[in-house]
């Protein structure tokens, strides 16, 4: 956890080291296709990866022979003379399968990036057809195309959030690239702009329109045709989460969901909002949710959150004395307090202070469902001078717990901090 590239700290899921993902080969059929043999296969089944079975940390990486039936044809290059060769690149018909880079470790420096010698990895989706989360109606070509996958019999499926926690840091790095983009796939079968289905083109890494492919008056039918758009390209929903620290230093703002495990508390976050700077909405959220007002920000580090696919920006900031938390403004917390540095530090070095149990997860899973449908009751807070309910905190592979750890126990924070 603790790796820097120069002086940027490099969270757990933000890839160590991170793949070559060679984005300019994406529109490449033959390119793509030639490293379908030599490549790993990172597998999911409705968001859920496939790992070794009684070993959750261990992704169970397949070859090509594993996914043969689900792969089919690969990527397919325009036909000849295509009136809308763009629109075929590298086009997917079948499963979603995205091209996530080589793995250039070992290789030699300098080499043709275009020529890599490395292990291409590619996350492939087993969910089968027409089931499940993901049940959506298919193209019936793509759903004919499409074989089913055999799970090995020395692998399972694993929750998500609880194996990839437990990963290697390379191998969460892996996974925090292949869920999201998998998951945004299976997301966005139909266009934004008119409803009508979409198609995968560019590795995985781009659906469009299905009438891009037609002539220029099927083309007029949708307006995502025409100029520069963003509809169909992968998302990443940015995310604020950040320390407070009070007019002394010395203490900082956490609170707690009511829906989280009991004595759990963690840095505040929200969903930065159209408009809004990182700085912005720290202050915005802070106010919300606690009715604490915010001067100085600093930007920290940030980390790629694939559930699905957050990317949390991690700030600390100073609050002016003399103010008085209240949680009646949007009722999104149960309590929060300013902790001390000596809790905060007994319980992010404490042996049980950041254990999770599966049910524990799904609680938080659930908790974050329930966030925008359900606002707690209020609950008046209580005495400033009250600590003991406080017993749990995020861990170190969550931001959360890295700025309460790099503020509480370490020094990574000290030159932000001092001056704010
Ligand atoms: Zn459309």
């Amino acid at each position: 956890m603790d790796v820097h590239a120069n002086d940027t700290f490099i969270n757990f899921y933000a890839g160590a080291p991170p793949l070559n993902r060679l984005s300019f080969v994406r529109s490449k059929a033959d390119v793509l296709n030639a490293h379908l043999s030599r490549a790993k296969f990172l597998v999911f089944n409705e968001g859920k990866p496939l790992v070794h079975k009684g070993k959750i940390s261990s992704p169970y990486l397949v070859d090509l022979p594993a996914v043969q039936a689900l792969v089919g044809d690969g990527f397919l290059s325009p036909p000849e003379g295509a009136a809308n060769a763009k629109a075929e690149e590298a086009r997917r018909a079948g499963c979603i399968l995205v091209f996530l880079g080589v793995d250039e470790r070992g290789c030699p420096p300098g080499e043709d990036l275009l020529k890599p010698h490395g292990t291409p990895y590619f996350a492939i989706d087993a969910t089968p057809a027409g089931v499940g989360l993901y049940a959506v109606p298919g193209d019936a070509e793509d759903a004919a195309r499409q074989g089913t996958f055999s799970a090995p019999p020395d692998s399972e499926w694993a929750d998500a959030r609880m194996s990839a926690s437990l990963m290697d840091a390379w191998h969460a790095g892996l996974f925090a690239s292949g869920r999201p983009i998998v998951d945004w796939n299976a997301r966005n079968r139909y266009c934004p702009a008119c409803g009508r289905q979409t198609y995968s083109l560019w590795g995985g890494w781009k659906r469009s329109c299905v009438t891009a492919r037609g002539g220029p008056e099927e083309r007029k039918k949708c307006f995502s045709n025409t100029g520069l758009h963003n509809f169909a390209h992968p998302r990443t929903d940015p995310v604020i989460i950040m320390g407070i620290l009070d007019e002394t230093g010395d203490r900082m703002l956490l609170g707690r969901n009511k829906s989280w495990p009991k004595g759990m508390y963690s840095c505040l976050a929200g969903f930065i909002e159209p408009g809004e700077s990182f700085e912005e909405a720290v202050r915005r959220e802070v106010l919300e949710e606690a009715g604490i007002v915010v001067g100085p920000v600093r930007y920290g580090s940030s980390q790629p959150w694939p559930y699905p696919a957050n990317l949390m920006v991690g700030c600390y900031g100073r609050a002016p004395g003399g103010q008085t938390i209240r949680l009646d403004l949007d009722n999104e917390l149960e309590d929060a307090q300013f902790f001390p540095r000596s809790v905060v530090a007994r319980v992010a070095s404490s042996k049980f202070g950041s254990k999770f149990t599966k049910d524990d997860y799904n609680q938080l899973d659930k908790a974050q469902e329930d966030r925008d449908i359900n606002a707690p009751a209020m609950i008046d807070p209580r005495p400033m001078d009250k600590f003991d309910n406080f017993t749990k905190c995020p861990p170190a592979t969550a931001i959360a717990g890295v700025l309460m750890r790099q503020w509480a126990l370490g020094t990574h924070a000290t030159h932000l901090v001092s001056s704010l």
